[in-house]
C-alpha cells in the first residue's frame, strides 16, 4: 500500500495488490472523514491503524461512493462508532448486488476469507449531502457514469475531488452508462481544483485536469463512433480486435496494464448493446 498527502489535511491510499485503487481520509483535530476502502482487508485495517496514530480526532465518517467491492470491501473493519454514508442508490446496490459479489470475490481469493457484508445506514437521496467535521466542509453529490449510484467527495477548503471511479485513466462504463458518464464529467469543470483524486492510478495536479476530463469525454464519443461503425459495416466481432484502447485516444500503460482490459470490456458492452438496437444489455 502506498500513503501519500496531496495537501495538508488529505491522505490518500493506494492498494499495492489490486488496481491501484485508491481510499482518502480528510483529516481533523476533531474527527476524520474517510472515503471509500480498500479492496483487501490487511490493506484497509494498515490505513486505519495509520489514521488512529495520527494525533488527529477519531474516524467519524465512512463514505462509500458506489457499490462496487474494491471499494466497499472493508467496511466491516471499521467499530461501530464510525458512522458510514452513501446515497440511497449505493445503499440499494449494496443490498441487491452486495451479497452475489462479495461471495464471488471470497471464491477468488481467500485474502477476503474474513470479509463480511456491511451496508451504510446514513443515506442521503437528493444530489448533495455536506458533511461538517473540523472545519471542513465535505461536498458529496451524485456523479452517476462508472455506475448509476456513483458520487464524489469534494473537500471544500482543499479544493480536492475524491472522485472514485467518475476519473479513471480510462472511463470505465460496463456497469454504468455512458451517456450519464460525459454529462458527469462535464459536471466536474464546475469545481475549482487542486487535485483528483482518481479511484483507480495516479492523482491528478492541477494542470492535468482539463486534458484529462476533456480526452474521458473524448474517449467515449470515440469508443462509440469506432464500434458503431463495425455494427453498421457487419464485419462481426472480430473487427473489435482492432479497435485499440490507443486508437481512442487513451493510453495503454496506466494502472500495469490493466486500463486494456476496462477498455475491450467497454467495446464489448458497446457492441452488445448497439447490435441489439440500442438496448443496454446490463440493466444496472
Ligand atoms: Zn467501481
Amino acid at each position: 500500500m502506498r500513503r501519500e498527502r496531496v495537501s495538508d489535511d488529505i491522505y490518500v491510499f493506494t492498494s499495492g495488490l489490486y488496481a491501484q485503487v485508491t481510499a482518502s481520509a480528510v483529516v481533523t483535530r476533531e474527527g476524520i472523514v474517510v472515503v471509500d476502502t480498500l479492496p483487501f482487508p490487511e490493506e484497509t485495517q494498515e490505513m486505519i491503524e495509520h489514521l488512529n496514530n495520527l494525533n488527529a480526532g477519531p474516524i467519524k465518517y465512512l463514505v462509500n461512493t458506489h457499490w462496487h467491492g474494491d471499494h466497499t470491501n472493508g467496511n466491516y473493519l471499521f467499530d461501530d462508532s464510525v458512522e458510514l454514508v452513501c446515497h440511497k442508490r449505493c445503499q440499494l446496490a449494496l443490498q441487491d448486488y452486495g451479497p452475489a459479489a462479495l461471495e464471488e470475490a471470497k471464491e477468488a481469493t481467500p485474502l477476503l476469507e474474513e470479509a463480511r457484508l456491511r451496508i451504510p445506514d446514513v443515506v442521503f437521496e437528493d444530489g448533495e449531502l455536506v458533511l461538517h467535521v473540523g472545519g471542513k466542509s465535505v461536498e458529496i453529490a451524485l456523479s452517476p457514469g462508472h455506475t448509476l449510484d456513483s458520487s464524489v467527495a469534494y473537500v471544500r477548503e482543499d479544493k480536492v475531488l475524491l472522485a472514485a471511479d467518475t476519473v479513471m485513466p480510462v472511463p470505465y462504463f460496463v456497469w454504468g452508462d455512458r451517456h450519464h458518464f460525459k454529462e458527469s464529467l462535464d459536471h466536474l469543470r464546475r469545481y475549482n481544483l487542486e487535485s483528483i483524486v482518481q479511484g483507480h492510478g495516479e492523482v491528478l495536479l492541477r494542470g492535468e485536469i482539463p486534458n484529462a476530463i476533456e480526452s474521458s469525454i473524448r474517449y467515449l464519443d470515440t469508443v462509440e463512433e469506432k464500434v458503431a461503425q463495425i455494427v453498421e459495416s457487419g464485419k462481426g466481432r472480430s473487427a473489435l480486435e482492432a479497435l485499440t484502447i490507443d486508437a481512442c485516444g487513451k493510453s495503454r500503460i496506466p494502472l500495469n496494464g490493466l486500463v486494456q482490459d476496462l477498455h475491450r470490456a467497454n467495446v464489448l458492452a458497446l457492441y452488445e448493446e448497439l447490435s441489439n438496437n440500442g438496448n443496454p444489455v446490463s440493466s444496472n
